[in-house]
């Protein structure tokens, strides 16, 4: 049954370890977190560590974080603060952060003073994806390689870095095909079973997810479509980790047939180039040249783009677009989405901003019925006059 699975993936990212790391290291084997999808995890892989990424699921206050940061920067930075000040993280062998963001860049401070977490890695990852800054991160990512090695003892070869691809083209396949589902006239999944899948497949060791995933899409062919009497969403955002949220939003009558989010359908790239000669380049450009986040800037006008296409493809009805409360590149996302929706009478976009870790039911469900209906009297429109808007 597809419902097994489900639970028992939420019983798996219902906080932010899970038994499986905990065999991971019992077998004497590195765990390192780390904060970013534009983080490659295969070059964590190689080096013989579990490549965790790092939330706050399970902290129940961020004030251990909030005494080291300040009160604005975003809850999910502070919440997984709070966890590694405490010695809740103290398991991880190492830890990689990026400047992503001011919030993630302070976090960074913070690891090295205030945790006993013994390797502390970073990446500078240019502002902008285009191919003059390329060679920054590769340098980057080179020194990286360096760093791993030298403080865990093994090389880290090319043909462990095309290991380490393998392994996770695997997971990136088996994804796409469970996205591919959503998409359906009747989507076979939910957005909330969506995003659960999605973060295990980045808080699990590789050949264990695969093991779930290829379980749950055995089901899932048998299972019958899903319902969306009142539409079809994207979602889209940076981190959203509760798939309650995406439930209670859901639970309204509508389906998340796809998304945009960091934990969700973001952090799947295309599979990488398995027989290259050069495998840190071809995970670099992967990584890199993706679809970006709202972190790069000057690429707004691209992120639009992929964003129209993924709504067409999916045939949704709107977007609902969610942010962390201080979160400034979302911010500044929001306020460029907003723009280009509304001059270009494209779809209705609902904007919701949140805490990390509150659901707040009454409330968002206010706010979804009512984005619903304007999508509803929209659609009514349209039919009235015969399909044009
Ligand atoms: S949600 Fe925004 S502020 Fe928080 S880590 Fe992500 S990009 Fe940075």
């Amino acid at each position: 049954m597809v419902d097994d699975v489900i639970n028992e993936v939420n019983a798996k990212i219902r906080s932010y370890t899970n038994e499986h790391v905990t065999e991971w290291k019992n077998s004497g084997r590195p765990v390192i977190g780390y904060f970013c999808h534009y983080m490659p995890a295969e070059l964590i892989l190689a080096a013989g560590a579990l490549p965790l990424r790092l939330r706050g699921a399970g902290s129940e206050d961020s004030s251990a974080g909030d005494a080291f940061m300040s009160g604005r920067v975003c809850t999910y930075v502070r919440h997984v603060m709070s966890l590694a000040v405490e010695g809740d993280y103290d398991f991880l062998d190492g830890e990689i952060c990026l400047n992503t963001c001011d919030h993630v860049r302070r976090a960074a401070d913070l690891f090295v003073k205030k945790t006993n977490i013994p390797f502390h890695g970073f990446i500078s990852l240019p502002r902008n994806p285009r191919e003059s800054l390329y060679g920054n991160l590769l340098k980057e990512l080179r020194n990286l390689r360096v760093a791993l090695q030298d403080h865990f003892g093994v090389e880290i070869t090319d043909d462990r870095l095309r290991e380490a691809i393998i392994a996770l083209n695997r997971n990136r396949r088996l994804l796409t095909e469970i996205n591919n589902m959503r998409k359906e006239d009747k989507p076979k999944l939910s957005g909330a079973e969506s995003l659960s899948v999605h973060i295990a497949s980045q808080v699990l060791p590789p050949d264990v997810f695969a093991g779930i995933a290829e379980r749950l899409i055995k089901e899932l062919k048998d299972r019958p479509g899903l319902d969306s009497p009142r539409g079809r969403l994207v979602m889209l955002g940076a981190e959203l980790d509760e798939p309650d949220y995406v439930a209670v939003i859901e639970s309204q009558g509508a389906l998340v047939v796809a998304d945009l989010l960091c934990f969700g359908q973001r952090s799947v790239l295309d599979p990488i180039d398995e027989n290259t000669d050069d495998p840190l380049d071809a995970i670099g450009r992967a990584y890199f040249f993706r679809p970006s986040c709202a972190r790069m800037i000057g690429d707004f006008p691209a992120r639009w783009d992929n964003l129209n296409r993924i709504v067409s493809d999916a045939r949704a009805d709107g977007v609902i677009f969610t942010r962390l409360l201080f979160c400034d590149p979302w911010g500044a996302e929001q306020h460029n989405l907003l723009h280009r929706a509304k001059k270009g009478n494209t779809f209705p976009v609902l904007t919701l901003t949140k805490e990390y870790g509150i659901v707040p039911t009454g409330q968002l469900r206010t706010r979804v019925q009512a984005f619903l209906e304007k999508i509803e009297i929209a659609r009514a429109k349209r039919d009235a006059v015969g399909g044009a808007v």
